[in-house]
């Protein structure tokens, strides 16, 4: 056919770098959970731009809040001081009971931030030998493209023929405490971790993992960072997925929904001491911190609070879950989630129920082959999610 997606899908395909395998649907328009096609079809995103869209698409107050911005100023840069960076890190350090925020753009800047701070912190503040901090890894982990993040992964589609790769990085097994015990000397600065492993498969941990690893990080002088670009901000039914353990990591990475699926911001939380490591020349990004993104954001976060996301996707996604648990299909291996994060594991691959939940209308992607997720975004009225509920169930009983 010569549809105007096809069209598009063609010429992307033909100036594109081809590092991603997209569903053949082009995206023009979206508003909440809704998506049109050019030719107008309707589709559910259950996606959410893999937890970017936490708010929805566009949000009427980010949308605003942007705007108003738009009309004032865009960027500055660090050079100089804008009025909104001041409001915006005072209210990320009171969302994640942090002294202090570090502005950056995309999630693994956030990482390699992190990362930085802990290697200073161990040379400046813990008396590490010069060059010799070690990180610790979860292996099965996702924490960006940098040759850093992909140095911590131990997925071949990821890692292969990009290296030489950082060195001074130890990766174990996820979900076993005693790994990082054993795993730990003394010249380790951190350990890395998602409270859930995302882009893995929605993996959760044995209950208990993380405040083992709290325990063990602090009987050990060694900071605990938990990466939750993906599982931040109401996306596993808790503001952040450590909650779910009552654990307070010594520094936050975070991203995504932290823009409100609207602008790129992303940012570490982490107290005095650490944050402290970082002095002017040493770190920093041009458009880390611009109005626009602070703007953005502090709307995104107040949506956040002001529609209780965090109760919603709890309850929406124990309500999801259970759906999907009846649904009866020999394949079906486990539905795992926390909140409206969700994944459903099969004994095959998943890409074609992928295609079918398409042509159904419902918009949701595989993640290594045999698991869907399912992360739609969290303003979804519950009328929305029986209607996608139905479509899921037939596709998925086939
Ligand atoms: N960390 C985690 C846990 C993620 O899920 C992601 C993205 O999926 C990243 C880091 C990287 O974020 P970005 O793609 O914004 O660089």
């Amino acid at each position: 056919t010569t549809s105007r997606s096809n069209a598009i899908i063609e010429q992307t395909d033909h100036y594109g770098a081809h590092n991603y395998h997209p569903l053949p649907i082009v995206i023009s328009e979206a508003q909440g959970v809704w998506v049109k096609d050019p030719e107008g079809n309707t589709y559910m995103d259950m996606l959410s731009a893999y937890s970017a869209l936490n708010q929805g698409h566009r949000h009427p107050k980010i949308i605003e809040a942007l705007k108003k911005q738009a009309d004032k100023v865009t960027l500055t840069s660090r050079a100089f001081h804008n009025e909104i960076l001041g409001p915006w890190t005072k209210r990320v350090a009171e969302l994640t009971g942090k002294d202090k925020v570090l502005p950056m753009n995309t999630g693994v800047e956030a990482v390699e931030t992190a990362i930085k701070a802990a290697r200073r912190w161990a040379y400046e503040v813990k008396g590490v030998e010069d060059n010799k901090a070690e990180v610790i890894a979860a292996k099965g982990n996702f924490h960006g493209r940098s040759i850093n993040s992909v140095s911590l992964s131990d997925d071949p589609s990821a890692t292969k023929n990009y290296g030489p790769f950082v060195p001074g990085i130890e990766k174990i097994e996820f979900g076993n405490a005693e790994a990082v015990r054993a795993a730990i000397t003394p010249n380790t600065a951190a350990v890395i971790v998602e409270p859930i492993q995302g882009e893995a498969g929605i993996i959760i941990p044995p209950k208990g993992y993380l405040k083992a690893v709290r325990e063990i990080c602090s009987e050990n002088n060694v900071l605990f960072i938990a990466d939750e670009v993906q599982t931040g901000f109401a996306r596993t039914g808790k503001m952040f997925a450590c909650e779910w353990e009552s654990v307070v990591p010594d520094i936050y990475v975070m991203g995504k929904a932290l823009g409100g699926g609207i602008f790129p911001v992303s940012a570490i939380a982490a107290n005095k001491e650490i944050m402290d490591v970082f002095t002017p020349g040493s770190h920093g990004s041009t458009f880390g911190g611009n109005p626009l993104a602070c703007a953005v954001s502090l709307a995104a976060i107040e949506v956040i609070e002001d529609e209780n996301l965090v109760e919603k996707s709890l309850k929406l996604g124990e309500y999801f879950a259970t759906a999907l648990r009846a649904i009866n299909n020999p394949d079906l291996k486990e539905v795992r989630g926390r909140g409206l994060f969700i994944g459903v594991e099969f004994e095959k691959p998943v890409r074609s129920y992928c295609e079918q939940l398409k042509e159904e209308g419902v918009l949701c992607k595989e993640t290594h082959e045999n698991t869907i997720r399912f992360a739609p975004p969290l303003v979804i009225k519950q009328e929305d999610l029986d209607w996608a509920i139905e479509k899921i169930s037939k596709v998925l009983s086939n």
